[in-house]
């Protein structure tokens, strides 16, 4: 992480709705695209899980364009596939490197490599394959691990019907993907399991997130980074993002 440009969120009134500063003050918020940061900022004043808010111009383009109702199945999966990757690489950025020597055409060379074991993307059923497909592409080497949760619609806790996940999960970094978080109830249901199957390097990526659902993730799990698009303005009393783009796994498969 990088300490100039961690932000405290009270900075920000701006850029996230004033009425939800209380919910949010105190979580470390960092945003890729800022300004020069000021001297008096550099100093973190929180434990609570850093946030990374993925507002490249690109990114934020894609996000207008899968808000928008009128967007169809097929072009919403296709933006959330290309999103996924921007937001890879970011989330990605801290990766350790090894060295090799290679021969190029001209001489030979320490080159860069990945180092460590092999990364492990776990998506949450169902939305979170849609992030899934584009992650794989990136880095075809990883494992890959599904839980499947669904919401409760009435008392929106995350209920598990699905658990698969890769070998010798203690030693490898984990990246969690949801395109949602929203009362952060299945994200911490999922990194409990996690945590239970012995998972201790585990990110969380996601597209869209409520302040309601930051403030909960991080208290549950300060140390489980959260990389997103977007911190949208509250939940509404159906645990939708508002203004949000709606049910995201509708929105991809076409379903109601
Ligand atoms: N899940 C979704 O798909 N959309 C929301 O707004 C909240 C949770």
């Amino acid at each position: 992480m990088q300490v100039q440009k961690i932000y405290q969120l009270v900075n920000f009134l701006p850029v996230i709705h004033t009425l939800h500063l209380p919910k949010l003050q105190g979580v470390r918020i960092h945003f890729t695209q800022c300004t020069p940061v000021p001297a008096q900022l550099e100093k973190v004043l929180s434990m609570t899980s850093p946030v990374t808010v993925i507002d490249h111009p690109l990114v934020l383009h894609k996000l207008s364009l899968m808000r928008d109702k009128t967007t169809p199945s097929a072009v919403f999966r296709k933006l959330l596939n290309e999103i996924s990757l921007l937001l890879t690489y970011e989330v990605l950025r801290d990766l350790p490197l090894t060295t090799r020597t290679i021969e190029t055409p001209i001489e030979s060379m320490e080159a860069p490599f990945l180092a460590g074991k092999k990364l492990c993307l776990v998506s949450i059923l169902r939305a979170g394959n849609g992030l899934l497909s584009g992650m794989m592409d990136l880095v075809p080497s990883a494992r890959v691990g599904h839980i499947g949760l669904y919401r409760d619609p009435k008392t929106l806790k995350a209920v598990e019907y699905y658990l698969k996940l890769p070998d010798e999960i203690e030693s490898r970094p984990v990246i969690l993907v949801d395109p949602m978080l929203a009362t952060g109830n299945s994200v911490s249901a999922a990194i409990d399991r996690l945590k239970q199957a012995g998972a201790k390097d585990i990110r969380f990526m996601c597209l869209l997130s409520a302040p309601e659902g930051i403030k909960a993730l991080s208290a549950k799990h300060p140390d489980v980074p959260i990389f997103t698009a977007a911190i949208d303005s509250h939940l509404n009393d159906h645990g939708y993002i508002v203004p949000g783009l709606g049910d995201a796994g509708d929105r991809m498969f076409g379903t109601k």
